[in-house]
């Protein structure tokens, strides 16, 4: 087969017109352009194209965006401390529940490393990666954790060596998804877990919204990846899936879906402010919480979880 640029990056099938599947704004942040979706007919793969270079993707980072958490016991306000530390231990318990016992773990783009802290309370060694050198920087200095500033091709992990390795909310930013998947396989130890948190084009709430969904989140989501598709990438890389999870997510998405959506479809921009004051209030975030409850059960909902365990090759192949 043989690739070139314009092969879909996952297949390698020759792209072609009728994969177009929409064109957007940046909703979120303002980044100036139209950015284009397609989805590869062969591998139902969604990625942005053309494919932006290094230089491009960097213009999509503006410096107001910022998912860079500070330490939960640095709040000022005790409802925003409350609410982080409950979200915190929900998340360690999660993780906990799937590696079944503490070990080592590696969080690939773990920011501040706010999460990574948690776990090394909870009995972790904890390391993390972190490509924005500010972040990394006060994980270091506030927590005192082992994050290394860079990517996973750049920074020096020993192979086979971890029990856990994540990535939350970072394989739809990178530019090649397939090969960091097989870097991780490499540190990992064989029947370690590995974590992945993504947006699920799958979901209710991207049927409901379609480009105004949050989680299409462009121009920085190079990336969107069907469930079967995600099964099948990680069986490529020495991967078995184990488990979906609807998780996390939930009210700050269908927030921001809620928002583009109001912001392009009612004119009356007074009208719009005022929609938006109410349907982003605490009340009525406490009204839709059955709906969280519904479309988590069916595992539909804005965002997954991807669980899946690495498998020794050589004892497959046999
Ligand atoms: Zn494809």
């Amino acid at each position: 087969m043989q690739i070139t640029e314009a092969n879909c990056k996952q297949c390698g099938t020759a792209q072609r017109p009728e994969n177009f599947a929409f064109s957007t704004p940046d909703f979120w942040y303002g980044v100036p352009g139209e950015f284009s979706l397609y989805q590869c007919h062969n591998c139902e793969l969604y990625f942005q194209f053309p494919y932006p270079t290094l230089e491009e993707i960097d213009t999509f980072y503006p410096p107001s965006y910022s998912p860079y958490e500070r330490a939960i016991e640095d709040e000022p306000s005790l409802f925003s401390r409350l609410n982080r530390r409950y979200a915190q231990n929900k998340r360690v318990r999660l993780l906990q529940g799937i590696a079944g016992q503490t070990g080592s773990v590696l969080d690939v783009g773990c920011a501040t490393g706010v999460l990574l802290d948690g776990l090394r309370t909870n009995g972790w060694t904890a390391t993390g990666v972190e490509l924005n050198d500010e972040a990394a920087a006060y994980g270091r200095d506030r927590f005192g954790l082992d994050i290394k500033t860079g990517t996973l091709e750049t920074v020096d992990l020993p192979a086979n060596s971890f029990d856990l390795v994540m990535m939350w909310n970072v394989l739809e930013h990178v530019p090649d998804p397939a090969e960091a998947l097989a870097q991780l396989n490499t540190v990992t130890k064989t029947g370690g877990r590995l974590v992945l948190n993504l947006p699920d084009p799958d979901s209710i709430e991207a049927n409901l919204f379609k480009r105004f969904w949050g989680g299409w989140d462009q121009p920085r989501h190079l990336f969107i990846f069907p469930t079967p598709l995600i099964k099948q990438i990680l069986a490529q890389h020495g991967w078995q899936f184990e488990q979906k999870i609807s998780y996390g997510g939930r009210f700050f998405l269908f927030r921001l879906s809620l928002f583009h959506w109001l912001d392009n479809k009612i004119g009356n921009k007074n009208l719009a402010g005022l929609l938006k004051k109410i349907l982003g209030s605490v009340v009525f975030k406490v009204l839709t919480l059955p709906w969280f409850m519904f479309t988590d059960g069916i595992k539909r909902g804005s965002v997954m979880v991807i669980v899946a365990q690495k498998v020794d090759q050589k004892e497959e192949k046999v």
